[in-house]
C-alpha cells in the first residue's frame, strides 16, 4: 500500500446537472483527497487526445463529441491506493453493472455519459494528470 494520485474528469452529463459536489462528497467520504481541480471546456481535438487509446473503437467520436460539449471538472486525486480505490468510487463502466453506492450507479445516465473519468493504472495516472497540471497546481 501507498499513497498514490490519480487523474478524475466529472464528465459533461454530471456538470450539466450539478452534481460536481455530490460526487466530490463520494470522493472525500471514501478517503481520497482532492489536491488539484479545475473546471475546463474542452475542445474536441482535447478530448480526442486525451482519449487516443480509445482512437480504433466505434463510440470514439461519440465519446470525445460528449467530452466536448458541456464543461468538464478535472482533478488530482490523492490517497491510499488512489488508482483503485477511486475506480471503486466510481463503479463499473456500464451504469447497469455497478454496484451499488457506486458513482456510476448512482449518477450515471448511460454506458457512454457515465458521470465520471478515472485513471487506470500508475503509468496512466501519471501522464493524464500531467496532460491538465503542471506541478505546481498540485497542492498536497
Ligand atoms: P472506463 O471509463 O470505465 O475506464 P473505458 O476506458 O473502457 O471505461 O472507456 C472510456 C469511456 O468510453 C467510458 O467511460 C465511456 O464514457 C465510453 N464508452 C466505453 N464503452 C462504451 C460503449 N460501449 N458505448 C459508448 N461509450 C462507451
Ligand atoms: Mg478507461
Amino acid at each position: 500500500m501507498a499513497t498514490e494520485r490519480t487523474l478524475s474528469i466529472i464528465k459533461p452529463d454530471a456538470t450539466r446537472r450539478n452534481l460536481t459536489g455530490k460526487i466530490n462528497a463520494k470522493f472525500e467520504d471514501a478517503g481520497l483527497r482532492i489536491v488539484a481541480q479545475k473546471r475546463i471546456h474542452l475542445t474536441k481535438a482535447q478530448a480526442g487526445e486525451f482519449y487516443k487509446v480509445h482512437a480504433a473503437r466505434p463510440f470514439y467520436d461519440e465519446l470525445t463529441t460528449f467530452m466536448a460539449s458541456e464543461p468538464v471538472v478535472v482533478q488530482v486525486l490523492e490517497g491510499e491506493s488512489a488508482i483503485q480505490k477511486n475506480r471503486d468510487v466510481m463503479g463499473a463502466t456500464n451504469p447497469a453493472d455497478a454496484a451499488p453506492g457506486t458513482i456510476r450507479a448512482e449518477f450515471a445516465e448511460s454506458v457512454g455519459e457515465n458521470s465520471v473519468h478515472g485513471s487506470d493504472a500508475p503509468e496512466t495516472a501519471k501522464e493524464e494528470i500531467s496532460f491538465f497540471f503542471s506541478g505546481l497546481e498540485l497542492v498536497g
